[in-house]
């Protein structure tokens, strides 16, 4: 093929599916896409409101996170399918030389160029037939801000439009980068450095505008969404999720409604609310689809004394893309308690219901439960579970509302109280898939619980960790005084029927935190998993036809694109997030690359690096019990959501029990109390603790590591 025919096919599949659809964007696509394939040729990433609007006229290309607009992560390629899926082979392998802290970005694929963001909000472009590095773009993260991330400094991936690669960083910049040339054409500071937010989602850039949220309602933040000028970086809207200070007014009639599902004064600690994953977007109704994150602190009575629903919190919200204008809101979970973030992908889709063809918004969330809204109304059409839950019985149409379980609420229950499913989750960030040709939805689930109950010591602090609950493990009391034992079960990829709102078919997998999904026209689903393979399963059945060992665990979904007529599948490995930090994946080393494949591909991976040997060799035990007993409570409090609770931590984070300062009381302080390692990450909690807090959280480290070696 020659290139010039390369260029025109996704012309001619256009054209020809706006003549099968006769539909108003088919239309536009006619008209523009010959003048976005001319700008094609004029550099790298030369993509403009036509071809993103109709990006399923391109299937060799994905072009944002989702593929389309609408964030099915379907690919409509079938060079590789469930026939031939068996000559599937390596075709490259690229080292993410400078990683460590895991990868979760789904690549973007424009015109044979691969950009993909990488841990430490960097950002690589590769030759996407080859592998082959054509620039690496490193923002040179301020290490002392890492202290404030609260889930791995990781990044979700870019946004292209008109030659430019968009990430945002862990310290908050918005950054253009030249696609051509990989350097930086602009960079704007999206939130004040006095608050705890940071950027790990991916942007979406919309007619012209890169729009992009935060994450930190963890900590003590007010989360918001904010549209730039995609050629100059200057603002255009912001919509914040949660009001304000009244005192202060309010920024619009939106927030002047969801101030009066809050009391107290929740503004001081931010109220949370964050958008921290991912957007859709519908053209024809010009919508801008988003969750919002939990409440901040995480107890209701603690942020909000007289309770209320608390808006926007762990919402799904729609926007006028143009001016940032508040369209409709509906809140998932009403005065969240639980974590229950809203952040799960939005996907988009047409369905027929009951005889009805209706314009779905459909969502999988923490909570345990399948999401179908209307959404050009926002108005829920369906809401059944997709796994087990205890805090609540199921959902009012009517009402939208749950109904509660009489134990949900822990903030007054005086006692410790497991809730299924737990923070992590029945279904977290990892995307999941549609495919318009089966009708499921692939959503990648796991059992998980967590047991709630308040801190009594809380107070609020600044920049950092602000939950008002206990963060240890704890034994829930049913009723009757008797223990209850955590659920149990795999996690599993789920095969969801969005209609019936039952499930179809589910594989279950050893361990969880296991990747997002791809779903293409090949009858094939894709992910990575936890125990370190990518796996593909056939997308009717979920037989398992294909699998290959990827050498890390692996979060981060897959893509497919299409390059020189040749298909590829391909994705990002690297063991991260939440899960990370406090275990371990199935395979020993984290190995960060990018792997793509494709039919007859002869490339191998080389030998799995031996795992480092580490001896243990901690000082003699110091303290008395009380002592060590204080410092297991304050380590929980503030170390162990980094560095492992219980003092064991994960393969991307010191593992403090071989720390060379547990024998070195002065070399501890500097670390602990005066950040001497501020650079690398590492907090200064000398305000906050005293050196007999900080020397006792040592004697349970160094208690920790004994027991390990006495083992
Ligand atoms: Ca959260």
């Amino acid at each position: 093929m020659t290139r010039l025919h390369r260029l025109l096919l996704p012309v001619t599949l256009a054209l020809a599916l706006a003549a099968c659809s006769g539909e108003q964007g088919g239309q536009q696509s006619s008209s523009n896409a010959p003048a976005d394939q001319a700008a094609a040729q004029k550099g790298p990433a030369m993509v403009g409101a036509a071809r993103l609007d109709n990006a399923d006229g391109e299937p060799g290309n994905w072009m944002s996170g989702g593929r389309t607009y609408s964030g099915q992560r379907f690919s409509p390629l079938k060079q590789i399918n469930a026939d031939n899926v068996g000559d599937l082979g390596l075709a490259w392998h690229y080292d993410i030389a400078d990683a460590k802290y895991g990868q979760e970005a789904t690549p973007i694929v424009v015109d044979g160029v691969m950009y993909v963001s990488t841990d430490m909000s960097r950002v690589r472009a590769l030759d996407a037939r080859t592998g082959k590095e054509i620039w690496s773009f490193d923002p040179e993260v301020d290490g002392s801000w890492l202290q404030h991330v609260c889930c791995g400094f990781v990044n979700r991936g870019v946004a292209v439009w008109n030659g430019k690669v968009y990430v945002g960083t862990l310290d908050g910049r918005l950054i253009a980068i030249d696609a051509g040339t990989g350097k930086q054409v602009w960079s704007t500071q999206t939130f004040e450095k006095t608050r705890g937010y940071t950027i790990t989602g991916a942007p979406i850039v919309v007619k012209g505008k890169v729009i992009i949220g935060n994450g930190g309602a963890e900590n003590d933040v007010r989360g918001y969404v904010t549209a730039y000028d995609a050629e100059t970086g200057k603002q255009i809207w912001r919509f914040y999720t949660v009001p304000g200070n009244p005192a202060d007014g309010f920024e619009n009639k939106a927030m002047e409604m969801a101030a009066k599902t809050w009391s107290g004064e929740w503004w001081k600690n931010g109220g949370g609310a964050t958008v921290w994953s991912s957007f859709s977007y519908d053209p024809e109704l010009n919508l801008l689809y988003f969750g919002t994150g939990n409440g901040s602190e995480w107890a209701r009575s603690v942020r909000s004394p007289k309770g209320g629903d608390n808006l926007f919190v762990s919402s799904i919200i729609a926007l006028d893309a143009d001016t940032g204008e508040y369209k409709w809101h509906y809140q998932e979970v009403p005065g969240d308690e639980w974590d229950f973030d809203s952040c799960q992908n939005v996907i988009l889709t047409d369905l027929t219901i009951d005889g009805q063809a209706r314009k779905v918004l459909l969502h999988a969330q923490k909570n345990g439960y399948f999401f179908v809204l209307d959404r050009e109304t926002g108005k829920p059409i369906s809401i059944e579970p997709f796994a087990n839950v205890n805090w609540s019985t199921g959902y009012d149409l009517t009402t939208g509302r749950p109904n509660l379980t009489k134990n949900a609420r822990y903030d007054d229950r005086g006692k410790p109280t497991m809730i299924i499913p737990g923070a992590s989750g029945a279904h977290n960030w990892h995307p999941m898939a549609y495919s318009p040709d089966t009708g499921l939805v692939y959503i990648p689930t796991q059992v998980t619980s967590f047991t709630f109950a308040m801190d009594p010591r809380y107070k609020p602090k600044k920049l950092t960790s602000n939950i008002g609950i206990l963060f240890e493990p704890l034994t829930a009391l049913d009723d009757n005084g008797k223990p209850v034992d955590p659920p149990k079960g795999p996690p599993a990829l789920l095969a969801w029927n969005p209609v019936t709102q039952k499930p179809v078919w589910r594989v279950e997998h050893a361990s969880t935190n296991n990747g997002g999904i791809l779903a293409t026209a090949g009858n094939l689903v894709v992910e990575g998993t936890a125990a370190g393979n990518i796996e593909i399963y056939r997308a009717d059945t979920g037989e398992m036809i294909w699998s290959s060992p990827a050498q890390s665990g692996v979060v981060a979904a897959p893509m497919s694109y299409e390059v020189d007529g040749e298909q590829y599948i391909a994705i990002a490995v690297g063991w991260a997030g939440t899960g990370a930090l406090g275990s371990a994946s199935g395979v020993p080393v984290n190995v960060n690359r990018v792997l793509a494949f494709r039919l007859g591909g002869t490339d191998k991976l080389p030998p799995m690096p031996a795992a480092p040997v580490r001896e243990l060799n901690p000082p003699a035990r110091t303290g008395t019990p009380e002592t060590v007993e204080a410092g297991y409570h304050t380590y929980q409090r503030y170390c162990g959501g980094c560095h492992g609770f219980s003092a064991k931590a994960g393969p991307l984070l010191p593992d403090l029990r071989y720390s060379s300062a547990l024998g070195d009381e002065s070399l501890w302080l500097s670390i602990t109390s005066d950040g001497a390692l501020s650079a690398n990450g590492m907090g200064a909690f000398g305000a906050e603790l005293s050196h007999d807090d900080l020397n006792a959280i040592r004697a349970y480290v160094i208690s920790r590591a004994n027991d390990a070696k006495e083992q």
